[in-house]
């Protein structure tokens, strides 16, 4: 007798017995996929009645002792066949099912100690980043996130002493990147043998991914996609083949009891029977789609289309592109009318379901999330993601080709008699008519500027050795004052440089010595010798014994005369500052960014848009669109704050000679910045980063007052490196790790308060003790740090150390007088705290556009555009006169408070 022929095609074979044993007249035939999903029998488990469907054993408690169950946490009848099954299907040799997939990833998670090292994805699904940063602030795991779609980048992670576990999820979600689950398990068992290798197969399900088969150790789904396929339940499954990881497992789950109930059980045993089934069509309909989507020339991502990225490698380790697949319009709104307009498809988050849905992750599923987060993560905000059901696919593309019609997306073209795309319109044209309209063209235009000050966070020191440095902007800063001259003479008073004043005539300056700059291009990367040494040899050439006025003016009179050929402005600009001079907190590039700032304002080099309108809803006087949000704070444009950035880091260069540039960046964009060096590579991406979504923090400064040599210290670090290279890079790596760390964890959306700050409070205290170990500290820092710690902050030195200054974090619900006594203890110790908060705005400029509330307010005002004041002084106009004074006369102490109430600011 022969065998009957098989049809190959119609699935994967599996290696699990079947029923029948092998014969030497009849060879052993697996059975297929959707023959495993929809026969469920556990040979060990025979139902009394032989039901055909597995009962739900809705019991807490079983009678009898020494029984196969007692009690459900440990053990239930439906949860065995559920478990039984469910390690067929994925051909595993155990499987655990719990309450939800983060319940599974927390059993999984359990199985590391402190001080293990996790290697994880840096796009993960948002829930598993958040019980990440929990594990690692509460649980002493260090967690390294790298970009997994590139396997190279795990490599200088994985270390055979430390790393524990990998973490990878393939294809990513909504933007369906691939990650090589293969290659990157190579690398770990041969690298770091001991280390799990786990994967969330969420987005696949074990029908068209198997990554035990590619060297995973562990794989967990959310049952609660297509497992179940009905969005009726939550669930987790686990799976493995080593017995030891089992038990472990199993230990976990009957110790916490999230075991999934006996209920839950039963509808994710039937809907499993469907899994192929379901997949099969629902992937079918997916490919339909995505070629319909991406033959109208959206930009669609889907692993099934031929110019994928990832479609090699996806094809190497997974049998079917899956069901969910996005793409892009161009336009937002566009795509909001869209998702608006479909009928069929539901609106709604999460996948896995036997309906279609269709949803705008920017808008609803990651709309907590900071849109420069979207941004920095290549989340398009007009991103529509599809999960595609089982419908019939007909239906479904005609549905979306309606909605597509509704949204104007396309039109009927009667030339080629089938509907094309409209592109979307771009409003661009109209609103740069509209800046053009922006201010008026007086040279009487004040202008008051601000820029804060920085403090490195994590980081210093190891920044000189490539690891990555994260500086947030801090709350005392620099302020800068352009007042108009009509007598020929540009001068510029320093309050707090020895109230440095002096003035020059415009045409004596050194004028022949300037090169100019071709219009349209900006400052070359090296400045002009020629004109820094006749501005040294000529205008200042008297002012020796002011070094640091002199310095300061060489910065200011350096640009002016870069920009200032054609238009000559004769004007004051006044600085002063709420932070200490030469303690380390960036108040050189604050000055700098105001001194640019105001510069540029006064040679017209920049411009502000066109103040907003009134709102209305009268479309014939409805305002020009002008981008303005956040209460209009967020006004100053892009373009505008990277122009100034770029003239705020040439005076930092006449300053300091060779600047990091992470400074002026603070003082110009504000948040926190990340920086990385180029030619070393602790795995931080080389160059500045903004830390998207950084929330302000409260921190309290302390100045020990103990003057540093920064280039000492520096040189302490390297000769240790040299003596002890094994200890040294083995604490880099770790502050690597902890920026790292904090990057992310400030950035995450998920993240509570109470969990951010007291992740970032274990933070500084590690890189603190690391800080100590290189010999950076000082007995002032640690006075300073034994204080604070006696009120339970966690303190570490910023900057250079050896001295200067220390920061300490300060819970929100820190009360006022406790924070009063640690100050005057602080004071008693002859220190000089400073309450504060970082990460707020960069970059302030006092809004031209008189806010109409302060119209009759008697505060000096800044003149508003085109507005003459009359000339009153000599050299000076009454009204700047009047600001100027003000200005200068202000205390320390006053002076934020005085330039809030003075109107509105806007900021970059
Ligand atoms: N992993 C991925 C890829 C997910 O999309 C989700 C949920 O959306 C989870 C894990 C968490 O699963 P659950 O919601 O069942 O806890």
């Amino acid at each position: 007798m022969t065998a009957p022929t098989i049809d190959l095609k119609a699935g994967p074979l599996h290696d699990l017995p079947t029923p029948e044993p092998e014969s030497p007249v009849r060879t052993r035939k697996p059975y297929r996929f959707s023959t495993l999903c929809a026969t469920v029998e556990n040979p060990d488990q025979k139902d009394q009645y032989g039901s055909s469907s597995v009962p739900i054993y809705q019991s807490a408690t079983f009678k009898g002792v020494g029984n196969a169950y007692d009690y459900s946490r440990s053990g239930n009848p439906t949860r065995t066949h559920l478990e039984h099954h469910i390690a067929k299907i994925s051909s595993a040799a155990h499987a655990l099912t719990v309450a939800s997939g983060m319940a599974a990833l927390d059993i999984i998670l359990r199985i590391l100690k402190p001080g293990d090292e996790i290697i994880a994805g840096d796009d993960l699904y948002g829930g598993t980043n958040r019980l990440l940063t929990y594990i690692r602030a509460h649980g002493g795991v260090i967690v390294h996130h790298v970009d997994t779609t590139d396997s190279a980048s795990v490599l200088p992670f994985l270390n055979p002493d430390k790393t524990a576990m990998v973490l990878l999820e393939s294809p990513t979600n909504p933007l369906l990147k691939i990650v090589d689950i293969a290659a990157i398990s190579k690398d770990v068992k041969e690298r770091a043998p001991n280390a799990i290798v786990v994967v969330d197969n969420t987005m696949m399900s074990p029908y068209l991914q198997r990554p035990l088969e590619h060297g995973a150790d562990i794989v967990y789904d959310s049952a609660t996609k297509y497992l179940s396929g009905h969005h009726d339940l939550m669930a987790g499954v686990i799976i493995c083949n080593r017995d030891d990881l089992k038990k472990q497992m199993a230990f976990t789950i009957n110790s916490v009891g999230n075991a999934l109930a006996p209920n839950d059980c039963f509808l994710l045993l039937r809907g499993t029977k469907t899994l192929a089934l379901r997949m099969d069509r629902q992937q079918a309909t997916s490919q339909l789609v995505a070629t319909y989507l991406h033959g109208l020339g959206f930009s669609t991502h889907y692993p099934g289309l031929a110019d994928h990225p990832g479609r090699e490698i996806h094809g190497r380790i997974a049998s079917g592109n899956g069901a969910v697949l996005s793409f892009e319009t161009g336009d937002k709104e566009m795509s909001e009318r869209i998702v608006g307009a479909a009928r069929l498809w539901g609106i709604s988050v999460s996948f896995g379901c036997v309906n279609s849905l269709i949803s705008m992750p920017c808008v609803m599923s990651h709309a907590s999330i900071d849109p420069k987060i979207r941004a920095a993560r290549g989340l398009p905000e007009d991103l529509i993601r599809l999960c595609v059901g089982i419908e019939d696919p007909v239906d479904l593309i005609d549905d979306l080709e309606q909605a597509l019609i509704d949204a104007g997306a396309i039109a009927y073209n009667a030339q080629q008699n089938k509907y094309t795309r409209v592109l979307p319109s771009t409003n661009e044209e109209l609103n740069r008519a509209v800046q053009k309209l922006g201010l008026g063209d007086s040279d009487d235009q004040e202008w008051l500027v601000s820029a804060p000050g920085k403090v490195i966070l994590f980081g210093e020191h190891a920044v000189v050795h490539g690891v990555t440095a994260l500086a947030a902007s801090v709350d005392l800063r620099c302020y800068g004052l352009a007042t108009p001259r009509n007598d020929g003479k540009v001068s510029v008073h320093f309050a707090d440089i020895d109230n440095f004043y002096h003035e020059w005539d415009i045409d004596a300056l050194p004028w022949d010595a300037v090169t100019p700059i071709p219009d349209g291009e900006d400052h070359p990367d090296i400045l002009d010798q020629v004109l820094m040494d006749a501005v040294a040899a000529g205008p200042l050439q008297k002012l020796n014994e002011a070094p640091k006025a002199k310095a300061a003016a060489l910065a200011f009179l350096y640009i002016y005369l870069m920009l200032g050929n054609s238009r000559r402005p004769s004007f004051n600009f006044a600085a002063r500052g709420t932070l200490p001079v030469g303690a380390g907190l960036g108040s050189s590039a604050s000055f700098s960014t105001c001194a640019a700032t105001a510069l540029l304002l006064v040679n017209r080099a920049i411009t502000l848009p066109p103040p907003p309108q009134p709102t209305t809803t009268d479309p014939a006087v409805a305002a020009p669109h002008v981008h303005v949000s956040h209460q209009g704070r967020r006004f100053i444009p892009p373009s505008v704050a990277e122009r100034v950035n770029k003239w705020a880091f040439v005076a930092e260069k006449v300053l300091h000679g060779n600047p990091s540039g992470i400074d002026n960046c603070v003082a110009v964009f504000g948040g926190a910045l990340a920086y990385t060096r180029a030619g070393f590579g602790f795995g931080g991406k080389v160059g500045m980063h903004q830390v998207q979504g950084f929330k302000s923090l409260r921190f309290l400064l302390t100045n020990s007052q103990v003057p540093r040599d920064t280039k000492k210290l520096v040189a302490g670090v390297g000769a240790l490196k040299s003596s002890e290279p094994e200890l040294v890079d083995g604490i880099f790596k770790s502050i690597q790790s902890i920026t790292d760390e904090a990057r992310r964890a400030l950035s995450d959306p998920e993240l509570s308060r109470t969990e951010l700050l007291s992740a970032l409070a274990a933070l500084i205290r590690e890189n603190q003790e690391h800080l100590i170990t290189l010999g950076v500290s000082h007995p002032s820092l640690e006075t300073i740090r034994a204080t604070t710690a006696s009120y339970q902050l966690s303190t570490k030195l910023t900057g250079a150390g050896g001295g200067g200054c220390a920061v300490s974090l300060i819970p929100d619900d820190f009360q006022q007088d406790t924070l009063d006594k640690l100050l005057a203890d602080l004071v008693r110790e002859n220190f000089v705290p400073y309450p504060t908060s970082v990460g707020g705005s960069g970059l302030g400029i006092l809004s031209p556009y008189t806010p109409p509330n302060l119209k009759q307010e008697p505060q000096p005002q800044v003149t508003a555009p085109g507005q003459v004041t009359p000339p009153e002084t000599p050299g000076a106009d009454a009204g700047d006169q009047q600001l100027r004074l003000s200005f200068e006369k202000q205390s320390m102490t006053n002076l934020a408070r005085w330039a809030q109430d003075l109107g509105r600011w806007v900021y970059v």
